[in-house]
């Protein structure tokens, strides 16, 4: 596994503002939403692309387009819905499949509640949008998931990180095996408070993207 950390100025600003438990639920949804959009663009840099030539109005002009089979973009339920209107206007070719993972609070334990994958992912890459990588226990087993079917890159894009969740992919999808994991995110935090929460991190990221339900 490999931890990028995009701690570009614009997403530190940004990630400040989403920490802020002053901000409300409009204004956290449009900085959770221009925050993928950068994460991003870091995400996208190996994405597999072929050589093409397009005609100018002067001559022709040697360019790219994205490889087959197209990325698939995978928000885990709930919190990463509000990641993906980001993400799809950066990939609008991508297709979009759903993992629906909930957390056990006494255990911390994640299970699966949902799954609308494609059966077969061969050779495909894979972007996985979640917020929060806290304990790590959702992110392995929806990189498990993908693997199962076949995928060969798994990038996932996560807003905050915390060190115990970053460790436990990594000891899962050691850097060299299969699939090709990477982790891109804006920060890596202090540490997770007995709860399982990020700290400073920034509370319940789907409680402050659609409300306490
Ligand atoms: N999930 C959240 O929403 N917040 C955390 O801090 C940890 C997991």
């Amino acid at each position: 596994m490999r931890t990028l950390l995009a701690d570009h100025p614009l997403v530190t600003h940004k990630l400040t503002l989403l920490r802020d438990a002053a901000t409300g639920t409009a204004e956290f949804r449009a900085l959770a939403d221009e925050l993928v959009t950068l994460l991003a663009y870091e995400a996208t840099r190996e994405v597999r692309v072929t050589p093409v030539t397009v005609q100018t109005p002067l001559a022709p002009a040697q360019g790219v387009k994205l490889a087959s089979p197209k990325p698939l973009i995978v928000p885990i339920l709930r919190a990463g819905i509000g990641m993906l209107d980001g993400m799809t206007r950066l990939l609008p070719l991508a297709d979009v499949g759903f993992v629906g993972m909930a957390r056990n609070e006494d255990t911390l334990m994640a299970a699966t509640y949902a799954n609308r994958l494609p059966e077969d992912l061969t050779g495909r890459e894979v972007v996985v949008l979640d917020p929060m990588l806290a304990t790590g226990g959702t992110l392995v087993t929806t990189i498990g998931m993908l693997a199962g079917r076949g995928a060969d890159t798994v990038t996932a894009i996560c807003l905050l990180a915390a060190p115990e969740g970053l460790r436990r992919v990594e000891e899962a999808f050691p850097e060299g095996g299969s699939p090709v994991v990477r982790v891109v995110t804006g920060s890596i935090d202090a540490h997770l408070n007995d709860k399982g929460y990020i700290v400073p991190g920034l509370g319940d990221a789907g409680d402050r993207l659609f409300g306490a339900i």
